[in-house]
């Protein structure tokens, strides 16, 4: 299979991609106010503080919404893909890959985990899959 397309990474967002890199799903965080905010941008929209570090995320959350794509069919992804949107534990949503679900399994609310993908080129990037920890 072709090499996935692979994702702008410039200043403001270079260093999520780093982390990915390392098998860690992190989350941005405001040093002002400490609010959490994904994806990666320079200002707070809260404080308008440009000052931040970042935690890492537990892995947890679940389903908010998610579409399945057919077409158009983009080199080094396998179709159908099912994204998704979902509300992580800590507070804030990701906009990621669904994997390890047939279509009719997904569903709004299914509680789901993050995994880190790695391509066979080596590139890594943090997808959900349905979580296989009952909750407690
Ligand atoms: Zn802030």
């Amino acid at each position: 299979m072709p090499s996935r397309i692979k994702p702008p990474m410039g200043e403001d967002n270079g260093w999520w991609w780093e982390q990915a890199a390392r098998d860690k799903l992190v989350i941005q965080r405001c040093a002002s106010c400490e609010v959490l905010r994904h994806p990666p941008r320079p200002m707070c929209d809260g404080c308008r503080s440009l000052e931040w570090d970042f935690v890492e995320a537990c892995g947890r959350g679940s389903l908010a919404s998610f579409t399945v794509l057919h077409h158009p069919q983009v080199p080094g992804y396998e179709y159908p893909l099912a994204i998704g949107l979902v509300d992580l534990e800590e507070g804030t949503r990701i906009v990621t890959q669904l994997v390890d679900c047939e279509r009719d399994d997904i569903t709004i609310g299914m509680p789901l985990e993050a995994l880190i993908h790695r391509d066979d080129d080596g590139f890594k990037l943090p997808v959900f899959r349905p979580a296989r920890e009952s909750e407690a």
